[in-house]
């Protein structure tokens, strides 16, 4: 074979594997990786979501879904931490996961969900939120991105977000670009596939790159903004004066199950697994567009070998 042909399968090779890895790094492709399967191997394997089960104050299942949380978060690699806070003479845990950023590591995007429940299983409120939050952790961290994704599960939500208050009010100095709260994304209503965006008036830019986000990445979602609504954990921040939002079913005030034990992933027809996936493929669209992806190392080394080669190969043919 001659040399000059050699090369160019060499460049073809090369310019072919770089087209890939740069696909690969489209926000598309990284939303696409959010799972139906592990969504629901999460929700109903690790969060102890069954009838029975207890994740309330004192309950006997609060603490092995906190160590199962901390677990992922190790396992995905993140910067995993056990945030401590008192709340009535006791001291809590919230569960934070750190993606650091490589170039605007100082600057935060935080995605959270309360574990703990009103002393029932709590699959909508709130293992639904958790199970969300874990496989958004879960696809974000095999990517690198120029700012820093947070995860957080926060804790005595139900008693008055105590959790997220001393979060946000010990964070107060950071440069927290945008907070969502994923609260009850597990039932959909008459299959409605209706999520709604609650948040202050300053939030709108949050809100409705949100909205974009599910209308682009959501598969049929539609999404509904509506203001300040203070019940769950975006409400801190929002105080704090960050972007913040919560993320809920649309059909939320039609839940007969809320706050009540059939909050179980046992009850039949309840959870709507494919529509939770629907909210946490927005969520990652948006996370991944804003947080901004950077190129991996392979494809960026690629690419720079095959414009040599371009470039080597054109200077051999005018010779
Ligand atoms: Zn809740």
């Amino acid at each position: 074979m001659r040399r000059q042909a050699k090369l160019w399968i060499l460049f073809v090779t090369l310019w072919t594997c770089a087209l890939a890895e740069t696909r690969a790094g489209l926000v598309s492709d990284i939303v696409n990786q959010v799972s139906q399967s592990s969504y629901q191997f999460y929700l109903d394997n690790l969060l102890y979501a069954h009838n029975g089960d207890n994740r309330g104050l004192g309950g006997a299942q609060h603490d092995l879904a906190q160590a199962n949380i901390y677990n992922q978060f190790v396992s995905y690699g993140l910067q995993t931490s056990l945030d401590p806070f008192p709340y009535n003479g006791n001291t809590y845990y919230n569960v934070v996961g750190v993606l650091p950023g490589t170039s605007r590591a100082s600057q935060f995007y935080i995605v959270g969900a309360h574990y703990d429940s009103v002393g029932n299983p709590g699959a909508d409120d709130n293992a639904s939120g958790v199970a969300g939050v874990l496989e958004a952790a879960r696809v974000l961290s095999q990517y690198e991105f120029e700012a820093s994704l947070v995860f957080i599960a926060f804790d005595r939500e139900e008693q008055g977000l105590f959790g997220s208050q001393d979060y946000a009010s010990e964070h107060w100095s950071d440069d927290i670009r945008a907070m969502i709260s994923l609260d009850m994304i597990g039932y959909n209503h008459l299959g409605g596939n209706t999520a709604s965006i609650y948040g202050r008036a300053a939030a709108l830019p949050l809100k409705q790159a949100l909205a974009d986000a599910i209308a682009a990445y959501g598969e049929g979602l539609t999404a509904s903004i509506f203001g300040q609504w203070d019940v769950s954990d975006h409400a801190p921040f929002g105080w704090q004066g960050f972007h913040a939002c919560l993320l809920i079913e649309g059909g939320w005030a039609h839940n007969t199950n809320y706050h009540k034990l059939t909050d179980s992933v046992d009850t039949p027809g309840f959870i709507d697994y494919q529509f939770a996936t629907r909210i946490t493929r927005s969520t990652v669209g948006y996370l991944a567009t804003v947080a901004v992806l950077v190129p991996e190392p392979v494809a960026a080394a690629l690419f720079g070998s095959g414009l040599v080669w371009l470039i080597l190969l054109r200077r051999t043919r005018r010779r």
